[in-house]
């Protein structure tokens, strides 16, 4: 099967899901998911699951990172910080959907192979950045939205205040085995938090998330 097929496939899966949004379904169905999965693996690049990508980490399952990229409910101008930057796959289908995808990856050694993917199919607008994403990016805040695909204990403090007002931050909150995908918009007075469904990450690792181990 060619890759253009598979990726049409794996559109029809997620739209027989549950997905709805045309654009974010148009960049699935535009995206080389191979290119972001090891080369051991190619031959599972278009399941719908999560897969390991070295050093303990996985690019999350497509169907999760289209609903997640679905939550943000971009329309084309925004500014999006990432926590968590992966493969790439992620970045390289936001970066489709919104105006710059700035993403923050902890381990120097998945940002330089993200990055290198992320130029084979020509994304311009994404901002690579190694560091601590508990800590948002203060350098380019604030941002109309954040989504997180590592999971944290709670809410980091640092990322609701790097949202612009109304802004939405998509983050799974949870242990280990229990999380919950939730939608925070940034309101006053308060915040509302919108829970989604339940879901698996990798730890976010950091000052406002988990001690590493
Ligand atoms: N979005 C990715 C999924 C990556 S898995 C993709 O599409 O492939 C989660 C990633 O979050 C891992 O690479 C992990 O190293 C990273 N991570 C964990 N804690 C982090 C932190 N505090 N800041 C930035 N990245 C972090």
């Amino acid at each position: 099967m060619t890759n253009h097929s598979r990726q049409a496939e794996l559109r029809a899966t997620l739209e027989r899901a549950g997905l709805h949004d045309r654009r974010v379904l148009d960049a699935v169905e535009a995206t080389r998911r191979d290119l972001f999965v090891p080369a051991e693996l190619e031959d599972r690049a278009y399941d719908d699951s999560a897969l390991p990508i070295g050093l303990g980490q996985t690019i999350s399952q497509p169907y999760m990172v289209a609903l997640m990229t679905q939550e943000l409910a971009l329309d084309g101008g925004e500014l999006v910080l990432e926590i968590g930057t992966g493969s790439g796959y992620q970045a390289a289908i936001l970066s489709k959907l919104c105006r710059e995808v700035v993403t923050v990856e902890r381990l120097p050694e998945l940002a330089e192979k993200a990055q290198r993917a992320l130029s084979k199919i020509g994304c311009a607008n994404i901002e690579f950045c190694v560091g601590d994403g508990t800590l948002g990016w203060p350098a380019r805040a604030p941002f109309d939205g954040i989504i997180v695909t590592a999971a944290a204990p709670k809410i980091p403090a640092p990322l609701l205040n790097q949202l612009k007002p109304g802004g939405r931050l998509v983050i799974p909150i949870g242990e280990d085995a229990i999380q919950t995908l939730v939608v925070v918009t940034r309101q006053e007075p308060q915040p509302t938090i919108r829970n989604v469904c339940g879901c698996r990450f990798v730890k976010l690792i950091g000052e406002a998330g988990w001690p590493p181990e």
